[in-house]
């Protein structure tokens, strides 16, 4: 059977990620994939998770499987990360949480659950996405459009193309939003814009599907989970993704969650079982290395605190480097203000770089970014910022 199957390409990430692997040039710079790296341009291990790590090992637990869902502790503390702790969700018991395999595996999961409740529903994704959405809402079987977002005139969002596009959508469609650090553009809606979604979803019976990947990373814990805690007081039916692979630097740990808030505490237990139906005949329960740590540092108020600062001290590198990026490159006056680097949040920034200047600045400076001009500003630093500035300059200048 295999013979007939034809060849299926690598997305645009992981093609570009291969031939970044594959170059031999020891300058060569990787700024397309969504990776922290700290100072030294390594990925940090953070003292937290250190920590967290030892203390696991030191209790040598045996390798029991986990429950489906995951241990009560974690998915706790997943719920008071995002909707704050003694939050009305969690005294009124008005959300599921299962552990996930990355933040990838809390969208499938979400996905996969939504193709039962709603089998027929149109999936929208924002112009553009982060494109796995598109193609992991196709493989659960969804037919998928996508809603105007960015404004390459104003390097900023289309709010009002946007709403009049989602008015469109007929009732039921699942509309999924970045609560923020938008991938990959930078960004984000407003407070007051988040508010006027939330009735006009409401209004026209569109459910929210949440994709929280960067908790932290924009501009702090709460204010990146404004969002989720909108949504979950207007008592409606909606469902969250999140992630910890950037928040905690846990990458390859592949942890992350799938959350399912409901209007009604009485369905909340059916839904989770549902949802632990799908985890069983996928991979039947979860991993515990990413999960212990995670628990562990959310669980223990000094690791807690450390993580905090931890986390800040990425967030605030990042916007340091947005700064003296969008600084270096005005002073060389390049036909246009790079100031909007300034206004986006977290890992990336849609730099405004054609698919033309993206392959100059691979073939002749071993810089990979991607062709939509997407640059993972996390993968800047001190050591490496004025090559890469003096790169963009030469490419658009030429
Ligand atoms: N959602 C968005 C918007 C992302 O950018 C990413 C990762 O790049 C993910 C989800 C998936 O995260 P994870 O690596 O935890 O699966």
């Amino acid at each position: 059977p295999f013979l007939h199957i034809p060849g299926t390409p690598l997305d645009p990430i992981m093609a570009l990620f291969e031939a970044y692997n594959h170059d031999s040039r020891p300058e060569k710079l990787n700024l397309v994939v969504g990776v922290y790296t700290d100072e030294n341009g390594s990925i940090p291990i953070l003292d937290s998770v250190r920590s967290a790590e030892q203390e696991w090992f030191a209790q040598g637990k045996p390798k029991n499987y986990r429950p489906i869902e995951g241990t009560p502790g974690f998915r706790r503390s997943v719920q008071d990360l995002l909707f704050g702790e003694d939050s009305e969700v969690i005294t009124d018991q008005r959300a599921a949480t299962l552990q996930s395999v990355g933040g990838t595996g809390g969208l499938k999961i979400g996905a996969d659950l939504l193709k039962k409740v709603l089998p027929d529903a149109v999936v929208a994704v924002s112009d553009p996405s982060w494109e796995n959405h598109r193609a992991l809402f196709e493989a659960a079987g969804f037919k998928v459009v996508s809603y105007p977002y960015h404004d390459p005139q104003s390097h900023g969002v289309r709010f009002d193309s946007m709403c009049a596009f989602l008015r469109t959508l007929p009732a039921g469609s699942i509309v999924v939003l970045h609560a923020c650090c938008h991938n990959p553009t930078g960004s984000d809606l407003s407070p007051d814009q988040w508010r006027m979604l939330v009735d006009l979803t409401g209004e026209n019976d569109l459910f929210p599907f949440i994709d929280i990947a960067y908790q932290g990373f924009g501009r702090g814990l709460a204010e990146d989970a404004l969002a989720v805690r909108l949504f979950a007081q207007a008592h409606r039916d909606f469902l969250i993704a999140s992630s910890f692979s950037k928040s905690f630097s846990l990458y390859g740990e592949r942890i992350g969650a799938a959350t399912i808030v409901c209007g009604d505490p009485a369905v909340v237990s059916r839904v989770e079982g549902l949802a632990k139906r799908l985890v069983r005949t996928n991979y039947s329960n979860p991993p515990t290395h990413g999960a212990a740590i995670v628990e562990t540092v959310l669980r223990t108020p000094s690791l807690r605190s450390l993580w905090e600062s931890e986390l800040g001290h990425m967030r605030t590198r990042i916007r340091r480097m947005r700064e003296q990026l969008a600084d270096a490159l005005d002073r060389n006056d390049l036909g246009g203000s790079f100031q909007f680097i300034k206004a986006q949040n977290g890992m990336f920034s849609y730099s405004g770089l054609s698919a033309e200047h993206a392959k100059t600045l691979r073939d002749d400076f071993g810089i990979y970014v991607l062709d939509t001009g997407r640059i993972c500003v996390a993968a800047l630093n001190d050591g490496n910022l004025d090559r890469v500035v003096r790169a963009i300059t030469h490419v658009v200048k030429r």
